[in-house]
């Protein structure tokens, strides 16, 4: 386990009283949602019965039961859907009813038209006749319930306290047998149900003692399974070439049919599992996984072996429902690999990661129960059930277009302000994985950023600095090279070697050096390479006392313009962009800017519109203009060098 760490977190202080049902129910809910080895994103719910009165004045007795879309760690009162319980438990009387009209039963029986969709698994909370409902996939329970003789373990553990219930798919089926079978079974000692292969649900006449009997019980679990807790030891960890993880990214995004990022995980816990990886063959556990991690892993390398046995797996079982089914992409989810460790894939930064907090719990609870028995999964046909579920297939009709750059990995640096900052920004909106590179911190790091503090001239730090953004992301698809400086302004007769040979370092060198390490990585883009180097109207059209800028510009345009040459027959684009008076940067101060405006004889807000169209230039704009470049209106343009200065006589 990662570590037994359920306790009672109820603070009577801090949580609403009786008076407040559905704020203690919020309350509760957040409390479970804090402990990853009891909901894992998105996973659980919680309900409340209250009376209310309708807008008729009549008392209606409603079920407020969590949203689908929220979290419980997070959730808020406007989470939970109020529906109307005698609606429900109408349903329940019928022998049959499809899991999407089911669906379209329970968006009818809400009070509010706006609340969010109910849980799938409203009617099993509606049918417990508790005023409080908690639910969770606790892992403990699964390194129990997922054996040969589940049943009998649950029983030794937990006694007559649970009622326990056969797997059957969540949905109308479980409600119903739930209703038919188990509602009976129900005694006043009865703390809670046990799902096999699936979790636990508890109840009480309140939020808090729901979720005291459900820290009880799992506590309880937990005791029992100490012994056979792995212990995960530190291992070597080895370093792999950047360029092999990103060409295994590609098989993979080619089979997904779309670019996908790649993350690797190689800790204690891998390198542990890694001695037995032939267990994860079994299977998930619990068939929610299924979506985020497949049914199993791919084990080694062979992406199109495991794309052929996926096929083999959607023709087998396709037929189950008699309706045609839309096979999802056979692309894996996660790759366990002695070389690599585990390797998680998904279609944005965030879905790697659940993906990987997914696995991390499946390999504890898998060699708990290995250590305790043997652990079993469901069958693949329920597993199928649920990965092809209706309402799963009728979600990806309704999936809008993909943001442009979605699944793609950009590096830029000089990320932490100005252009690069803006130019970072600008792919982030549009769905980019970035990887940020400044001299300064550039800014905290997220699920989809990466900030690395380096030294574009450090060679070394720079080759880390990709190698942790591969590994974070799986590859390199965009490049923009914005990181620059400024020298003094100086006439010739002045001229500064030491100034020139700095420029010439960080303005020129370091890209050609940057350009030779992400090379590989490009030529494994998914959709292809994209590059945009930030150069300067100074290259075409150069101001006197600025030969150190100007020239060190005009030799990474023609850097960028070799590379465009050299790189075309890989599919990689290389475009330049000069901008020119953007003074929202970090070169430009105060001082400079009254400085050059007073050369000019102009204030500073006329200085900075002096160019043909009269405007004002950006760093938005600019990271505008690099997206556009990096996107498919300009799929055939390379080597280009364009403007954005506003105009100016002397390039026109
Ligand atoms: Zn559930």
């Amino acid at each position: 386990m990662v570590g037994f760490v359920v306790s009672d977190r109820w603070d009577s202080a801090a949580a609403p009283g009786a008076d407040d049902p559905v704020g203690q129910c919020v309350y509760g809910s957040r409390l479970l949602g804090a402990e990853p080895t009891l909901v894992l994103h998105g996973g659980g719910n919680t309900s409340v019965k209250t009376t209310t009165s309708d807008v008729f004045g009549d008392a209606v007795e409603v079920l407020h039961v969590k949203g689908s879309g929220w979290d419980l760690a997070s959730i808020e009162r406007e989470g939970f859907t109020a529906l109307r319980l005698d609606r429900l438990l109408r349903l329940l009387r019928l022998e049959r009813l499809a899991d999407s009209r089911m669906m379209n039963e329970l968006r009818a029986a809400r009070l509010d038209t706006s609340a969010p969709d109910p849980s799938v698994e409203s009617l099993l909370h509606a049918l417990l006749p508790y005023p409080a409902v908690q639910h969770s996939h606790a892992d403990a329970l699964i390194a129990l319930t997922n054996q040969p003789d589940g049943a009998a373990l649950v029983r030794k553990v937990l006694g007559d306290d649970v009622v326990i219930v056969p797997y059957v798919m969540p949905g109308f089926d479980l409600a119903r047998l739930c209703a038919t079978t188990v509602a009976a079974r129900l005694g006043p000692g009865t703390l809670g149900l046990v799902l096999l292969n699936h979790g636990l649900f508890t109840f009480g006449t309140s939020t808090e003692e729901a979720y005291r009997r459900h820290v009880e019980l799992i506590d309880r679990v937990e005791r029992f399974l100490e012994p056979f807790r792995p212990q995960w030891t530190e291992a070597d960890r080895p370093a792999v070439e950047p360029a092999t993880i990103a060409a295994l990214r590609k098989e993979i995004s080619d089979l997904a049919g779309r670019p996908m990022v790649v993350r690797r995980h190689d800790d204690a816990r891998v390198r542990g599992f890694l001695a037995r990886p032939e267990l994860s063959q079994r299977g998930p556990l619990t068939p929610d996984h299924v979506i985020r991690t497949k049914r199993v892993p791919l084990l080694g390398r062979d992406v199109g072996g495991y794309a052929r046995e996926y096929r083999r797996y959607f023709g087998e079982h396709q037929d189950r429902r008699g309706v045609p089914l839309t096979m999802l992409d056979p692309a894996p989810r996660v790759l366990l690999d002695p070389a690599y460790g585990m390797l998680t894939a998904g279609p944005r930064a965030a879905d790697a990661d659940i993906a990987a907090d997914i696995y991390a719990h499946t390999i504890d609870v898998i060699a708990t129960a290995e250590s305790l028995g043997t652990y079993r999964a469901l069958d693949p046909a329920d597993l199928f059930d649920v990965e092809y579920w209706e309402l799963e297939q009728a979600k990806l009709g309704r999936a809008g277009t993909p943001a442009p750059f979605a699944g793609e990995v950009a590096l830029v640096t000089g990320a932490a302000s100005g252009i690069g900052r803006a130019c970072a920004e600008a792919l982030r909106a549009k769905g980019a994985a970035v990887i940020g590179l400044d001299l300064r911190q550039p800014g905290p790091g997220t699920a989809d950023y990466l900030p690395v503090q380096v030294d574009v001239t450090d060679r070394p730090a720079v080759g880390d600095a990709v190698r942790a953004g591969v590994e974070r992301f799986g590859g390199v698809d965009l490049v923009v090279a914005a990181a620059g400086i400024f020298p003094q302004t100086q006439p010739l007769g002045d001229f500064d070697p030491q100034a020139w040979r700095r420029a010439m370092a960080v303005n020129a060198e370091s890209v050609a050096y940057l350009f030779r390490a992400v090379h590989p990585l490009l030529a494994l883009a998914p959709r292809g390479g994209r590059v945009v180097v930030i150069a300067s109207r100074n290259v075409t059209a150069p101001g006197p006392g600025a030969v150190t800028y100007s020239a060190s510009k005009a030799a990474l345009t023609q850097i960028a313009r070799v590379a465009a040459l050299e790189w075309a027959g890989d599919g990689i684009r290389v475009n330049v962009v000069h901008p020119d008076a953007v003074f929202d940067t970090g070169l430009w101060t105060e001082d400079l800017l009254r400085d050059r405006a007073a050369r000019y004889g102009l204030s500073v807000a006329e200085y900075k519109r002096r160019n043909l169209l009269g405007v004002e230039i950006t760093s938005r704009q600019v990271g505008a203009l690099v997206a556009a470049l990096c996107s498919d209106a300009f799929g055939a343009t390379t080597g280009a060098q364009v403007p954005v200065d506003g105009g100016n006589e002397r390039v026109i």
